[in-house]
């Protein structure tokens, strides 16, 4: 399996380039134009300007532009997705800053497209960001524009062509790069033992792209995603057709897809543009399900059911081995078992971490409040942040009981729903908690948070989060470990102990449905619930979209075969409220 991703890897920077070219080189002979290259059609539908604008964000990422640049033209891709009016009409009639999200900078962009049909920029960065050569680049600490710049200089189209060219003492020729940036760059190309491997992707983006994909092609989403891994590396599509010739050209037609890179009777693997390789499978109907196993299972799994029996849908192949049918995010091990009924977004009544504007929330105290009552939810707790968190401005207890009576207030309008006075209070250094006791005592849900200081050695800050979790205020402990998925490894707190003193002291432990956190993980909830501790699952929401992460979380609560008992916030609030 690794060796079929390095090969993918390897083949990914020059077949991205070769095909780009295909693309859109041979409109006249492929019959159809590529989208926008046909400059007499004067409409742009909302889509295209989506899919423009997000392939746009995509590359300012990998190219490591400002990160809010980047999301705002992810955001900005959203709302002129969803939005009711055609869009290029806004951006003729100058009228598209009207939008919520589109200022100054995306509406030149904007113009650039409607009138020409592409985004000069884009298309370049498209032609010159071979990912491959970009990630190299990483590794030795250039930005993607410099990296593309020196490639260019050289000549060179792949990492393997970069490396041979610095060897061969060619850097110099480089504008720019003098003999001491040469000797570092040839020092870092020479500790690198092997390419660093490429970054799987995040969960929500991965499902996003492998459900759009199926739903475009009628088929369903399978790979990593399926089960709800936290970062995604497999990506696949199952769409069963006698002919499979069809769904493959539709597949390369999409505009998800830049490029199809291996192609064969009735398998593609295509790439995104952000380099991530997508396969699709086409399988005879009377087979579907058994594709839909091979190809949501993680290996292990798969091999321990071979030879999968034919079944035109997943019941039938589990009938067929004479086994229960076992729910995608199961199948990673080995199991042949009866699966326990495991907790559902459906159970979930209430939401116990999120933020409002008191800190770097985007809605009110009532409105999350709202959206939480269309959400089917009994309570939310509003926890917003304490000083001590740093970038963004945090309650301090004037604050806190200011919040306090608007709080109130909301619960007057909302009733009988309950919004109940919480906190994400920061644990110090030294594992005292960021605000006095009594204020702590005032509020019904206290979640403590880890946030700077993440590097501590292993004893220090076991002893920190401990101290902060016998605090008798103190209800639940945030993202546990602090991870950010392929960005910040785990902190080094003994998990084990801060179980133990969760089962002593009645403090729940999170499952932090942010994308990027997924904390706990599925693993350490296993490890949770062996141990006999209680489960939250939450959001950490910043906006009224963000309550939907409910979805990540308690997927990856099933992940750890977290059933509803385990899961605190599936009970009525005055159970939660008990300690
Ligand atoms: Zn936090
Ligand atoms: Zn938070």
């Amino acid at each position: 399996m690794d060796a079929q991703r390095g090969y993918l890897r390897d083949r990914l920077a020059a077949t991205l380039f070769r095909a780009r070219e295909h693309r859109t080189g041979c409109s006249s002979s492929c019959g159809e134009a590529s989208p926008g290259a046909d400059r007499d059609t004067p409409a742009v539908d909302n889509g295209r300007i989506a899919d423009r604008l997000e392939a746009f964000a995509s590359l300012l990422e990998l190219s490591e532009a400002n990160p809010y640049t980047a999301r705002a033209y992810r955001r900005a891709a959203e709302t002129i997705r969803s939005a009711a009016v055609p869009v290029d009409e806004l951006v003729r009639t100058r009228r598209v800053r009207r939008l919520r999200g589109i200022g100054p900078g995306i509406e030149t962009r904007l113009r650039e497209l409607v009138e020409t049909g592409e985004i000069e920029e884009l298309a370049e960065l498209e032609r010159e960001l071979a990912p491959g050569l970009v990630g190299l680049g990483r590794y030795l600490g250039l930005s993607a524009r410099r990296s593309v710049e020196i490639a260019r200089a050289l000549g060179v189209r792949t990492p393997e062509e970069l490396r041979e060219a610095a060897a061969a003492g060619r850097l110099q020729s480089v504008p720019g790069i003098g003999p001491k940036m040469e000797a570092r760059l040839l020092e870092a190309l020479a500790r690198e033992v092997e390419p660093k491997p490429q970054r799987g992707l995040l969960l929500n983006r991965a499902r996003e792209l492998v459900i759009g994909i199926a739903e475009a092609l009628g088929g369903e989403p399978a790979g990593d995603p399926r089960r709800w891994r936290d970062s995604c590396d497999l990506l696949a599509v199952v769409c069963a057709a006698a002919d499979a010739g069809d769904v493959i050209e539709r597949f390369a037609e999409l505009p998800q897809i830049v490029a199809v890179i291996d192609r064969s009777e009735r398998q593609a693997v295509g790439l995104t543009v952000e380099g991530v390789p997508v396969g699709l499978a086409v399988p005879e109907p009377g087979r579907l399900g058994t594709a839909l196993v091979r190809a949501t299972g993680a290996a292990p799994y798969v091999a321990a059911l071979e030879p999968v029996p034919d079944a035109p849908d997943e019941a039938g192949v589990y009938a067929a081995l004479g086994i229960p049918w076992c729910p995608p995010e199961l199948r990673e091990e080995p199991f042949r078992g009866e699966p326990p009924e495991l907790v559902a977004v459906a159970d979930i009544r209430g939401d116990l971490h999120c933020h409002t504007t008191w800190s770097d929330g985007r809605a009110s105290v009532e409105e999350m409040g709202r959206a939480a009552i269309e959400r089917g939810y009994d309570y939310l707790a509003i926890c917003d942040h304490t000083p001590a968190v740093g970038a963004v401005s945090g309650l301090r207890p004037d604050d806190v009981r200011r919040q306090g009576e608007e709080i109130e207030a909301a619960n007057e309008a909302l009733a009988p729903f309950r919004v109940l006075r919480g906190i994400e209070c920061d644990i110090l250094p030294d594992g005292r908690l960021d605000l006095p006791d009594d204020v702590l005592a005032e509020l019904d849900w206290v979640q403590a948070s880890v946030h700077g200081g993440q590097r501590m050695p292993g004893p220090e800050m076991t002893k920190r989060v401990v101290e902060a979790m016998r605090n008798p205020s103190v209800r639940c402990l945030s993202h546990p470990t602090g991870r950010m998925i392929g960005r910040r490894p785990e902190n080094a707190v003994d998990l084990a102990r801060v179980f133990e003193v969760a089962l002593e002291t009645g403090v729940a432990v999170e499952v932090n449905g942010l994308a990027p956190r997924l904390d706990l993980s599925g693993e350490h909830v296993r490890e949770a619930l062996r141990a006999g501790v209680r489960i939250v699952c939450s959001t950490d929401a910043h906006s009224i979209l963000g309550l939907a992460n409910m979805e990540l979380s308690v997927h990856t609560a099933r992940r750890g075969w977290a059933t509803a008992a385990d899961v605190l916030n599936t009970r009525p609030l005055d159970e939660v409220l008990r300690r």
